[in-house]
């Protein structure tokens, strides 16, 4: 809260002696005077992803961790990198600094800050199996969310909600292939809708390659390769134009971004992709997404089905995920700020909010090497519908007792 004669914003937090603050241009850490994620051009900054919201154009210098420079490229083109390895730490005026994976995306990290005896993390967005510990659970195309013990951390809630309850990711890609089965039974093609970036390889990667061919839109194939090039294993794909026997296409799998949905490119696989306009003779669409889980989504995207598979932690994921740092202090963005805070607050944590301009990955924009028929930006919000939104979360049921925050090593 601003008073009258008040510093500017973050300077009474810097006081305090705080690693990381808000400011204009994005999260500022003082003593090391860098940004992390920043919304705004500036002369250093540290990028916990490659998502458009979290990796802007623009700034003088990058530092990133080196399993997402290939993706990064693809998306800013030419920009100045330094990259560290996951661990490997670096010291800037006197501030240590190291990333740790996130399990978002290739190459996602969260940021640890350690000066004068203080450590603190910023989570970037970040991805665990909520329910129990499951390595099989985790997201395969990228290393594994790793605790990192801190006195602060900085976490984003884009599903803090305790409604948010992820289904095995197994049980998932199982609906998902048995749709896809279905239709090429029925020689339709299967039209799937996801992020170009992190959610197509996700799918990728997870569903029976056997039951047919893959073919991925303009957008997607550029971070396929990046993908490969950093070792991560996605099955043969091949852009929709390289397809010249339609027989083929009516029982492939087509992964494309949400953007394409009613557009002309979605109409080359055979028709009509609406509901009620020609069903039977086009494709079947489907959409994957976390916000699928919300009542009515699928019905307002208009697609054949709506699949609950997010790249974000759940609720319990979460509480999982701040149990894990042992910390006294949370700091929550961008996403159900107030609900987490409060719930925070009640199992004794300090908490907090940073006010910030990430999105939940909605901003698909076209990468740099890309060629025809790239993916606009989705102005369409992706969040949950106001209306038909969660009204009220259920019961908080995260690990209470977990949350007591131990000291650190
Ligand atoms: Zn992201
Ligand atoms: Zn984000």
């Amino acid at each position: 809260m601003m008073r009258a004669g008040a510093a500017p914003p973050g300077c009474e937090a810097a006081a305090r002696g705080d690693l990381v603050v808000e400011r204009p241009e994005g999260l500022y850490c003082p003593p090391g005077d860098f940004y992390i994620d920043p919304w705004r051009p500036v002369h250093r900054a540290v990028i916990t992803h490659a998502h458009a919201d979290h990796a802007r154009a623009g700034h003088a210098h990058y530092l990133a961790a080196a399993p997402g420079a290939g993706v990064l490229r693809a998306r800013l083109g030419a920009i100045t990198l330094q990259t560290l390895a996951y661990g490997e730490r670096i010291d800037h005026f006197g501030v240590r600094l190291s990333l740790h994976p996130a399990g978002h995306v290739l190459g996602s990290a969260q940021v640890r800050l350690e000066h004068a005896g203080r450590v603190w993390v910023v989570s970037g967005d970040y991805f665990l199996a909520g329910a129990a510990d499951d390595p099989a659970e985790g997201n395969l195309t990228c290393a594994p969310f790793e605790p990192v013990r801190c006195h602060c951390f900085v976490t984003e809630s884009t599903f803090g909600l305790p409604v948010y309850r992820w289904r095995p990711q197994r049980a998932v890609f199982a609906e998902i292939d048995d749709w896809w089965r279905a239709n090429a039974a029925a020689r339709r093609p299967s039209l799937l809708m996801g992020y170009s970036f992190g959610k197509a390889q996700r799918l990728l990667a997870g569903v029976d390659a056997g039951i047919g061919p893959l073919i991925v839109h303009a957008a997607v194939e550029p971070l396929n390769r990046a993908y490969r090039e950093a070792g991560v294993a996605l099955p043969p794909t091949r852009l929709l134009s390289a397809v010249t026997d339609p027989a083929e296409l009516r029982v492939a799998l087509v992964v494309a971004p949400p953007s394409v949905a009613g557009s002309t490119w979605a109409r080359r696989l055979g028709g009509p992709t609406r509901r009620g306009e020609g069903q039977g003779e086009g494709a079947s669409d489907a959409f994957v997404s976390g916000w699928m889980q919300v009542r009515g989504a699928r019905r307002r995207r208009g697609v054949d089905r709506g699949f609950v598979l997010s790249d974000h932690a759940d609720w319990p994921g979460l509480m999982r995920a701040i149990a894990a740092t042992g910390c006294e202090r949370v700091i929550v963005t961008h996403g159900d700020e107030a609900v987490m805070v409060r719930w925070l607050r009640q199992q004794g944590l300090q908490a907090g909010s940073f006010r910030t301009e990430y999105g939940d990955d909605a901003l698909e924009v076209a990468p740099a090497a890309g060629t025809d028929l790239l993916a606009r930006p989705e102005p369409e919000a992706m969040g949950p519908d106001p209306v038909e939104g969660p009204a009220s979360p259920d019961t908080p049921a995260g690990p209470a007792q977990a949350l007591a925050a131990g000291p650190l090593p």
